[in-house]
């Protein structure tokens, strides 16, 4: 069963072949994460859009249970380095929608935020073997521990501007990117590494909470 285009990217050539590639892929992650939905729904975002990665021309947002929002964009040059992103961005936000982690319920203490892109960014690296730079973390372990320490004083509300986009994107106080994200791939590995006998597959199965308590 085909999944179904709700927005369309603005290319139908382009778009066709996009969603033969993109039904594969969305095969392949279903036989690792049993859970997803069977008939997703996918929304193209606008060429325009800040979603989309100047880095990769791909995008990509976990919007609801049923619904994957992808950024493509159609003049990007190196379209086999996208195409290898997009896959990458399929399996991390099939993660999140998986775990129920969506634009439309996430409004969550930012811990559980951490764990939950810290999962998607390891799932990246380990299933479809792409290290992406919003995983690289510092290698002064102190510096991680402090993100970790302030983040986990963050509780909803979180404001979008103030708290969320400057911990998940870019901090110009600090001058650092994905910071929400370096610090959660961090914390993920360290879980994976004290308890050997999971997987990361494993952990996709459990709630962020499951998942802080195994650490604590
Ligand atoms: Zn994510």
């Amino acid at each position: 069963m085909p999944l179904k285009v709700i927005q369309d990217l603005g290319n139908d050539m382009v778009q066709s072949e996009l969603m033969l590639k993109i039904d594969k892929w969305y095969d392949e992650v279903r036989v690792i994460l049993p859970n997803l939905p069977e008939n997703l729904q996918i929304f193209f975002l606008d060429q325009n859009s800040e979603n989309i990665m100047p880095e990769s021309g791909i995008g990509g947002i976990a919007y609801s249970n049923e619904i994957m929002s992808l950024g493509f964009d159609l003049n990007f040059e190196d379209k086999k380095e996208q195409l290898l992103q997009l896959k990458s961005t399929i399996f991390h936000e099939a993660v999140h929608i998986a775990q129920g982690h969506t634009l439309l319920s996430n409004d969550v203490p930012l811990l559980e935020s951490m764990v939950y892109e810290g999962l998607a960014t390891v799932f990246e690296k380990e299933i479809v073997g792409i290290d992406q730079p919003y995983g690289k973390y510092p290698k002064d372990i102190s510096i991680i521990e402090d993100w970790v320490d302030r983040i986990s004083l963050i509780n909803p509300p979180v404001d979008f501007e103030s708290e969320y986009s400057r911990w998940a994107f870019y901090d110009s106080d600090e001058d650092e990117a994905w910071k929400l994200y370096k610090a959660g791939t961090w914390y993920i590995d360290q879980v994976l590494s004290e308890n050997k006998n999971l997987s990361i597959i494993d952990l996709t199965k459990m709630t962020a909470t499951e998942i802080l308590n195994l650490k604590r």
